[in-house]
């Protein structure tokens, strides 16, 4: 069954626009196109963008919020013994379960492509991995999951590592991950770097890392990633996230890491909600928030896309899987609220997400994939501000969710 979508504002295009579609794909963007017992949907001349792409997020973790003990000492180390308690005794089941309610959330906030981070060490062994690769099975044909091979304990410093790494790429992960600046040695994290290239060498697999999710200056893994980028010719397919060490480089140093990491092809992620708590922690006076520089490296003419990384866990306590909410604590977080600057952001979770992971057949366009959001409002800044639902997420031609957007004042 094929679909018509009337009256959609796009955006780089003046008036309003029919999309119909042909299968999983888009068939016309044109003025006015012919019924043909298509079934239709009025946009209402509000604005048809890409479905959301989030790039970064730790689904196995994903509503262990409502199973926890509380946190008693309110201290980053007892986060990480409290996932680690699950993590002792997660089965595949639990995680599916806890995992799909956040997936659900995610598409009624109108994404349909989630890269998920996967624990692969010696406190879960492959259950966190094999969680969501039947997570990614659950899911086929609905939406897009793809399952990172997230050495979340260390390689260096958590024996065995390597081997169950390579397990998980053998059992099916998409992505190989990376953590290099939990080593505890500079030359560590560069072994553990120089291991997720050999692994994904081998396999032909693209990389993602957290690099330098620490307000420590003296942190410098971003840097030694783009180098290694660059010897190796991966350029492209190289994700980092997070990257607060740098916002606390001195500016020559920043600026140094900043260069090389455009010239690397190197895509940053930043994810603010998490960085926001999690950061800063250690200052008295001045608090600084931790989210790294994502204007400069936009400007600078980086790859920047930004993610939701976490949903009611034990780091985070919040978390709707909502991009636009992503967007706007970036807008806030940045000083990214002028009108190229929205723009950006925007981009920030579509097309530079769709970039970073490679997706083919992205965009509003005829031929390319029929995975489309009728967004709450006619302009991305108003999207931003009234942080509404899509109207409808269309994935692969059909319509996968509908959000309820008309309001009323009852009582005036
Ligand atoms: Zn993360």
């Amino acid at each position: 069954m094929s679909l018509i979508i009337r009256n959609a504002r796009l955006l780089d295009k003046d008036g309003t626009w029919d999309i119909s579609t042909d299968g999983s794909l888009i068939a016309a963007v044109e003025r006015n196109i012919p019924a043909n017992g298509a079934d239709q949907i009025d946009a209402g001349g509000r604005l048809v963008a890409p479905t959301y792409v989030n790039g970064h997020v730790h689904h196995d973790k994903s509503n262990l919020g409502d199973v926890m003990r509380p946190n008693r000492t309110n201290s980053f180390q007892e986060c990480l013994e409290i996932t680690w308690e699950h993590k002792r005794t997660y089965t595949v089941d639990d995680i599916v379960e806890r995992a799909s309610r956040a997936i659900e959330e995610g598409i009624l906030h109108g994404a349909t492509v989630f890269r998920v981070f996967a624990d692969v060490d010696s406190i879960g062994g492959m259950t966190p991995l094999e969680g969501i690769i039947a997570l990614r099975e659950k899911w086929a044909g609905i939406v897009e999951i793809e399952a990172v091979d997230f050495p979340q304990e260390g390689i260096i410093r958590d024996a065995g590592t390597k081997d169950l790494m390579r397990e998980g790429m053998k059992i099916g992960a998409d992505i190989v991950g990376g953590l290099p600046w939990h080593e505890h040695l500079d030359e560590d994290a560069r072994a553990h770097i120089d291991f997720c290239f050999e692994l994904a060498m081998e396999y032909d697999r693209d990389i993602h890392m957290l690099a330098d999710d620490t307000d420590n200056p003296n942190s410098r893994s971003l840097e030694y990633l783009a180098a290694k980028t660059l010897r190796e010719g991966y350029q492209g397919r190289v994700s980092a996230s997070h990257c607060g060490a740098l916002a606390a480089y001195d500016e020559v140093h920043a600026r140094k890491v900043i260069a090389l990491v455009a010239e690397a092809g190197v895509s940053v992620s930043t994810n603010p909600h998490i960085s926001l708590v999690a950061q800063g922690r250690h200052d008295t006076g001045n608090m600084r928030r931790g989210v790294t520089r994502a204007k400069d490296l936009w400007k600078a003419g980086v790859n920047v896309f930004s993610a939701q990384d976490d949903v009611n866990d034990p780091y985070y306590p919040f978390g709707r899987n909502d991009q636009q909410e992503v967007a706007s604590f970036v807008c806030h977080t940045c000083h990214m609220t002028y009108p190229d600057e929205i723009r950006a952001v925007f981009d920030f979770v579509t097309w530079n997400a769709a970039r970073a992971l490679r997706l083919d057949g992205y965009g509003i366009a005829a031929g390319r994939k029929a995975d489309m959001n009728v967004l709450c409002a006619s302009t991305i800044q108003h999207v931003l501000r009234l942080q509404q639902p899509p109207a409808f997420v269309i994935k692969a031609g059909r319509i996968l969710a509908r959000n309820n957007i008309e309001r009323e004042i009852l009582g005036a």
